[in-house]
């Protein structure tokens, strides 16, 4: 198969990893008549429950990842952390985006930062700590700072605030040593993230520029809607994020999530190299959403630029609405919600709800910013959600 060549709709494609990104992904595919392989240990894995084929080995399991390139055509990832050499291997005879050596990048803070400087895209003020010798030579400017463990976090794991020099050894002994980014503790006036998709071809389409609040290290909420920033800001974001892709020669989804600062400014948080929480909105709001970028990127089909068609605002729904009323879980009252105008919802077929767990999302969809926002709020309180 050339470089060129379109994998279309009867082929059969897949996804290491079975969380909510690839249920999401599979049911794209699904919808668009793709045949779907998930490969995940889980049997229960929210993905491998509406794939067609369910390989249940490990990321690295060689029987696994053979049976994976004798059924596709074309595979993506959806779990940060799947070993960039699994993605080589399967390199050697099929389709994958994003490579290994993208994904390596993203799963390493030290190497992420990196690249981000090479790009010339601004970064918080950093050290990395991956020796005694480095731990010592911090300069005291970065603190207070969070020390961040270099491989292997997520929803602020890994992460520990630090105050003062004796803080900082405290934390990185309990850290376990391991190779970490000290960074500066910056004043966040808000955050927001970009949604790329760029195709072998090297051409790009993004969606709108996310709006996010994060509670406990946790996306909450995400708002798109025209004006949700200020228009420089937004161009900013754009404008990073491209060259942070282009730099990478990337194929595939890729967001970029930012920090915006009290004094306007932006910086460059981190990527995931996949669709990501803060844009599960595009589903219900945009004419194209992330995972058919997705999937648009890793079959060779043509990218068209996503257009938001609403006004929106997803809240993520958390393990934590289960337990509104005690220690016995109860399923939050979804019928009330879907009386309200414009609400979908998305739940990822997680039996056991688990405070801060990803069990779904609802996105919420109107005429204007200020409806959507109104039905959002009436939603968050029906849930238990605090008002935003
Ligand atoms: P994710 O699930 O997004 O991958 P993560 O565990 O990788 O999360 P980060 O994105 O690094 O963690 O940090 C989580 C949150 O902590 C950020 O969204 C932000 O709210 C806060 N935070 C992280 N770094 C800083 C910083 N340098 N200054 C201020 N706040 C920060
Ligand atoms: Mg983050």
């Amino acid at each position: 198969m050339s470089a060129g060549d379109v994998i279309l709709p009867g082929a059969t494609l897949g996804v290491l990893g079975g969380g909510q990104l690839g249920r999401m992904w599979v049911q794209k595919a699904q919808a668009m008549g793709y045949f779907t392989v998930v490969l995940d240990a889980d049997p229960t894995s929210p993905a491998g429950l509406v794939s067609h084929h369910h390989i249940r080995t490990g990321y690295e399991d060689a029987q696994g990842l053979a049976e994976m390139a004798r059924l596709c055509a074309a595979v993506t990832t959806e779990f940060e952390n799947v070993p960039a050499a699994s993605l080589d291997l399967l390199a050697q005879s099929l389709r994958v985006s994003p490579a290994g050596g993208a994904v390596a990048i993203a799963q390493d803070r030290a190497a992420e930062k990196a690249h981000f400087v090479r790009c010339g895209v601004p970064v918080a003020p950093h050290a990395v700590i991956a020796t005694p010798e480095e731990l010592a030579a911090v300069s005291a400017d970065l603190l207070p700072g969070i020390l961040k463990t270099a491989r292997m976090g997520y929803d602020g794991k890994g992460q520990v605030r630090v105050q003062t020099a004796a803080d900082l050894a405290g934390a990185w002994e309990r850290l376990g040593r391991v190779p970490c980014v000290l960074e500066k503790m910056l004043p966040l006036a808000h955050e927001c993230s970009v949604i790329v998709a760029r195709g072998r071809d090297g051409s790009m389409v993004h969606l709108p520029v996310q709006r996010n609040l994060h509670r406990d290290g946790i996306l909450a909420v995400t708002e798109v809607f025209e004006g949700n920033l200020p228009a420089a800001q937004t161009h900013q974001a754009l404008t990073a994020a491209k060259s942070v892709a282009d730099g990478l020669n990337y194929v595939g989804v890729l967001c970029v999530e930012f920090f915006v600062l009290q004094d306007g400014s932006l910086v460059v948080n981190e990527i995931a190299p996949r669709p990501h929480n803060s844009g599960h909105y595009s589903q219900d709001a945009c004419d194209v959403s992330q995972f058919e970028l997705q999937l648009r990127t890793m079959t060779g089909l043509p990218l068209v630029q996503p257009r938001l068609h609403s006004p929106t605002i997803m809240l993520n729904l958390l393990g934590d609405l289960w337990f509104a009323q005690g220690d016995q879980p109860v399923t939050p009252d979804w019928a009330q919600v879907l009386a309200l105008p414009g609400c979908h919802l998305h739940l990822y077929g997680k039996r056991d709800a688990k405070p801060g767990r990803k069990m779904g999302h609802l996105n919420v969809t109107g005429a204007t910013p200020e409806a959507v926002r109104a039905t959002a709020l009436q939603a968050a309180a029906i849930l238990g959600i605090a008002p935003f």
